[in-house]
């Protein structure tokens, strides 16, 4: 037993660095409603995440919400999705009033299979919304494809992907909009947050709407919006944490590569693939507990935390099988997806994660393996 092991911990600016940062909040007293700190954060997150237009939002989900909203899709539309995700990829198509098609995923990389999607499209179909999950790209060009020869809108569920770079371009830049998450827990956090990343300029004011309750000026409202602006207090912490970013990319990169370079030589750990061409950001240490290891996923998960390491089993159930949706929608021929859903354990990963914390994660699955 030592002291305890996260999944993850989030990177953060000195106290100094952030108090002197936000002090100019108590002369101006200007805390939130599209503040200066908000437009610089989505002026220098638009530059970062090289994409030609960018609305900063209160977190993840609500930018996924308000990303579906934003397309106008007809009530009860279908649309392609993943089950192998967050609940949040289902909820915000559930909470648009339209129907998850769950499409089943690759073995190797946990993406959306894009040899199955073509098979489910129907006449209501309006949209797929694939996700990255574990920053690995999906198959973007083939998805591209369906897309254009169906005309579906292609929304990515990005909140992974911060920073992922596919053949040089920056991961927002492919589908009609792609979202990220800012959240705590993510590779890049300001508190809690999200983007909608675009390419059509009209959608920059559509979203504007949506999140700011659709008021145009004090006198005319056009839009019924919701309320979903960042606060100057996390427009801060972004701007603070995107200076050190490449840094922290780094040192999740150097902790990701020691752990590899232990755990290939265990006996029934297996890795996903990594896709090529793809400039990646070490967001998640995904392992694969296989059936020749000599314990289940479920019983390494319990010896984990008998040693007070709190690995975690993204993603299970898989969506499609929560309580929540249970019986609701269609869910056979998804067995890459529940069979990920039982071998899969994330292993801590963090900036600040020492190298003898992940010896104690490694010893942990080297010794069960002699079991
Ligand atoms: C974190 C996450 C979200 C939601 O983001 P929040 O910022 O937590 O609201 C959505 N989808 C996926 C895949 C996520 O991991």
């Amino acid at each position: 037993m030592g002291e305890k092991i996260f999944v993850t911990q989030p990177s953060m600016p000195t106290f100094e660095e952030y108090v002197d940062a936000i002090r100019p909040l108590w002369d101006s007293r200007w805390l939130t409603n599209m503040g200066s700190y908000h437009k610089q954060l989505e002026k220098e997150l638009k530059k970062y995440l090289d994409v030609p237009e960018l609305s900063l939002m209160v977190n993840g989900h609500m930018a996924l919400e308000l990303a579906i909203q934003a397309f106008d899709f007809p009530e009860n539309s279908e649309v392609i999705t993943t089950p192998y995700t967050f609940v949040s990829t289902t909820h915000a198509i559930v909470r648009n009033h339209l129907i998850p098609i769950f499409c089943d995923v690759k073995p190797e990389d946990g993406t959306i299979d894009e040899t199955q999607i073509e098979e489910l499209i129907t006449e209501k179909t309006v949209a797929i919304i694939p996700v990255h999950v574990y920053g690995k790209v999906c198959n973007v060009e083939a998805i591209e494809h369906i897309a254009y020869k169906y005309n579906l809108k292609v929304i990515y569920d990005a909140a992974h992907a911060f920073g992922v770079k596919y053949k040089g371009k920056g991961i927002g830049n492919y589908g009609d909009a792609s979202v990220f998450s800012f959240h705590a827990t993510k590779v890049y956090n300001t508190i809690e947050g999200g983007a909608v990343a675009f390419s059509d300029h009209k959608l920059y004011e559509k979203l504007y709407n949506l999140k700011n309750f659709g008021i145009r000026n004090e006198e005319l409202v056009v839009a019924v919006g919701a309320n979903a602006k960042m606060n100057e207090f996390c427009a801060i912490m972004g701007l603070c944490n995107l200076k050190y970013i490449a840094q922290a990319i780094d040192n999740r990169k150097y902790r990701y590569k020691y752990y590899l370079e232990k755990l290939k030589r265990i006996q029934g750990i297996g890795f996903f693939e990594e896709a090529g061409q793809t400039t990646k950001n070490y967001a998640y240490l995904p392992i694969i507990v296989e059936e020749r290891y000599a314990l289940s996923r479920d019983e390494l998960y319990e010896e984990f935390r008998r040693e007070d390491i709190y690995v975690r089993k993204y993603f299970y159930p898989i969506t499609a099988d929560e309580a929540c949706f249970r019986n609701k929608y269609k869910k056979d021929a998804l067995e890459n997806a529940r069979m990920l859903s039982k071998h899969v354990l994330i292993l801590p990963l963090y900036e600040q994660l020492e190298i003898e914390q992940i010896d104690r994660v490694v010893q942990t699955i080297q010794k069960n393996s002699l079991k």
